[in-house]
């Protein structure tokens, strides 16, 4: 009998292994073994100690960085460089952006890349500013705004075109604590407006379970996976009422118990 799949595989991390400097006295072994799959609009976050090799693996899965071993797969093609269905958002706003040029032309560059016309990418600038609710900053600059609406630009930026699957690292993290709060609720309204894929690295176990359908749990350096946790929370989150949720505070425990193994 022939079984039916439901789930598609955007992403597929097969054996991944990343050794820095390779060859050299400086060799240095970031990543020993690490497999996982992403499914089609699933959210799954990345955690793991401090040099764990959270942004290295990040760095593989986007075709930035090359594997020493192992095989990264995206949409049925093996990876080798950057793909046009992937958007990127880093933790450093402040240097994703172009401070001479006006957050609509922000968002634009990628567009103006791929040589969409000037009259469409208009209309997809204004869109990916208003699905991260700042559409009246279009033609205002990077540094007139607060740090939070930055990093909504750089998404705003990675949506616009409308990328398959969007890797975050670390992108709420340099901002205060309300301002993320009200980050990840955005990037979960986008996922459900959107249906996108998401891959997003953290090293804060409470974004992670309030954002994922799936974690995975890295070891310490060199990295392998140590689990991989299912977020069975639904679809609809919020701030108070989920994270103060026993279903929450279970899986806290859980991971944290993953992460610091020795009640450190
Ligand atoms: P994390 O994001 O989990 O903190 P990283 O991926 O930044 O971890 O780093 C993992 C390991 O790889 C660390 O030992 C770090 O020193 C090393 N590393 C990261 N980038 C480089 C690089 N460009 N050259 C050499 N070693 C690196």
């Amino acid at each position: 009998m022939t079984t039916l799949t439901t789930t598609e595989t955007v992403l597929s991390v097969d054996h991944l292994r990343k050794i820095y400097n390779e060859g050299t006295e400086q060799a240095n072994m970031a990543i020993d073994d690490v497999s996982f799959e992403v499914n089609k609009g699933e959210f799954v976050c990345i955690v793991g100690p401090s040099g764990a090799g959270k942004t290295t693996l990040l760095r593989c899965i986007s075709g930035l960085a090359a594997p020493s071993a192992g095989t990264v797969t995206f949409e049925g093609q093996r990876l080798t460089n950057v793909p046009d269905q992937l958007g990127l958002v880093f933790q450093d706003y402040s240097r994703s952006l172009y401070p001479w040029y006006t957050n609509g032309r922000n968002v634009a560059l990628p567009l103006a890349a791929r040589g969409m016309p000037k009259a469409e990418r208009a209309v997809r600038v204004s869109e990916a500013l208003a699905s991260v609710g700042l559409g009246h900053v279009e033609k205002k600059y990077p540094w007139e705004l607060s740090g939070g609406m930055q990093q909504r630009v750089a998404i705003a930026r990675a949506l616009s075109y409308r990328p398959e699957l969007l890797l975050m690292d670390e992108p709420f993290a340099s901002v205060d604590a309300q301002t993320r709060f009200d980050l990840e609720d955005l990037i979960l309204k986008v996922r459900r407006e959107l249906g996108i894929t998401l891959v997003l690295v953290t090293h804060d176990i409470d974004e992670a379970i309030y954002l994922s359908d799936r974690i995975v749990v890295l070891s310490k350096n060199p990295s392998v996976v140590k689990e991989v946790v299912d977020v069975p929370l639904g679809e609809h989150r919020s701030q108070v009422e989920t994270r103060s949720s026993d279903q929450f505070l279970a899986l806290r425990s859980h991971l944290l118990s993953l992460v610091m193994p020795h009640g450190a």
